[in-house]
């Protein structure tokens, strides 16, 4: 069987940078895909550090064929360069498995019986889901059988997100006790982000603010699997003209629409950087090379911005 294994820093030495950009395959990267690709690769490689790319297709039903290979394409076509080999989620069960073992042996995972229906009038979450009751935190009801393994939560999660700022988040309070597996058997997206997170060496997670929501739950589930915790900073989320999140749902366009050049410039202003007029119609690798010499974190906003017209 498989053991969980978080990577390790041998005492003594610097810790490395690790960063990562981790598309979920739903369809093709879009203006706020790519907002969180640039933002985590030039927060990167300004600290000599290395990106990773990992294809987060854990949820096999929403995973689209031939969307994994068209992002990478896109990606290549944008001029990232990633260090080493592509992750897929897909083929990391066995990983996924040895972490809830693990979870389960410690006692700090139960299996639940509830059905969404059963839960459907819970207040909800800060991400949208509903807040456990902890109807089987003490045991399966009588008659019923588990569906789903959710992890105890408690406690109060405090951490500095580089760009967001302070979050104090109370678990209990907020989803309570979560999925790490759900009723459909398929591992949940927090289980699986922190089990790669943990065993690729990721030291600092640069994402799109709508996961601002899940990192409490993922701080908690690194502490329960002994996984050092990473830096954090969400990055401000891209809007259509109503305000709505850029995604499949809203119709966000795909980003190869665009010449890379134009949506690389777009990017950048978009994350508070400054580049020069005078860079419209540069090259790509010369905005690359200014993007590398200029980009500050502290110069990313906070707040979600609608995109220019097109990029949606
Ligand atoms: N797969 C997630 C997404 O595409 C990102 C997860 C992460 O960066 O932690 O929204």
């Amino acid at each position: 069987m498989q053991s969980f294994a978080p990577a390790s820093i041998a005492p003594g030495s610097p810790a490395p940078y690790i960063g990562r950009f981790a598309p979920s395959p739903t369809g093709a990267l879009h203006f706020g895909s790519l907002v969180a690709a640039v933002g985590s690769y030039l927060e990167a490689r300004t600290h000599g550090g290395r990106w990773l790319l990992r294809i987060e297709d854990v949820d096999a039903p929403r995973s689209v064929p031939d969307a994994a290979d068209g992002i990478v394409a896109t990606l290549a076509r944008f001029g990232f360069e990633w260090d080493g080999e592509i992750v897929r989620q897909s083929r990391r069960t066995a990983a996924y498995e040895a972490a809830l073992d693990a979870l389960k042996a410690a006692g700090h995972a139960y299996p639940c019986a509830c059905t969404r229906r059963e839960l459907a009038h819970e207040p909800l979450a800060r991400d949208g889901s509903r807040r456990y009751p902890g109807t089987c935190r003490d045991g399966l009801p009588p008659g019923r059988e588990g569906r789903a393994w959710r992890v105890r939560a408690e406690g109060v999660i405090r951490f500095v997100d580089a760009v967001q700022g302070e979050q104090v988040i109370d678990l209990a309070a907020d989803a309570g006790d979560y999925v790490v597996r759900r009723a459909d058997g398929l591992f949940a997206y927090q289980l699986a982000v922190v089990v790669d997170d943990a065993e690729a060496g990721v030291t600092h997670v640069v994402r799109g603010a709508d996961l601002l929501d899940s990192t409490a739950r993922q701080i908690h589930l690194l502490g329960l699997l002994g996984a050092p915790v990473p830096a954090y900073a969400h990055l401000p989320l891209a809007t259509n003209a109503a305000g709505e999140k850029l995604s499949k749902q809203t119709l966000a366009r795909a980003i190869d629409a665009h010449p890379p050049q134009a949506a690389l410039l777009a990017a950048l202003r978009f994350l508070g950087q400054n580049p020069p007029d005078a860079l419209a119609g540069a090259p790509l690798a010369e905005l690359w090379r200014w993007g590398r010499a200029h980009w500050s974190i502290a110069a990313v906003p906070r707040r979600r911005q609608a995109v220019a017209d097109g990029f949606f």
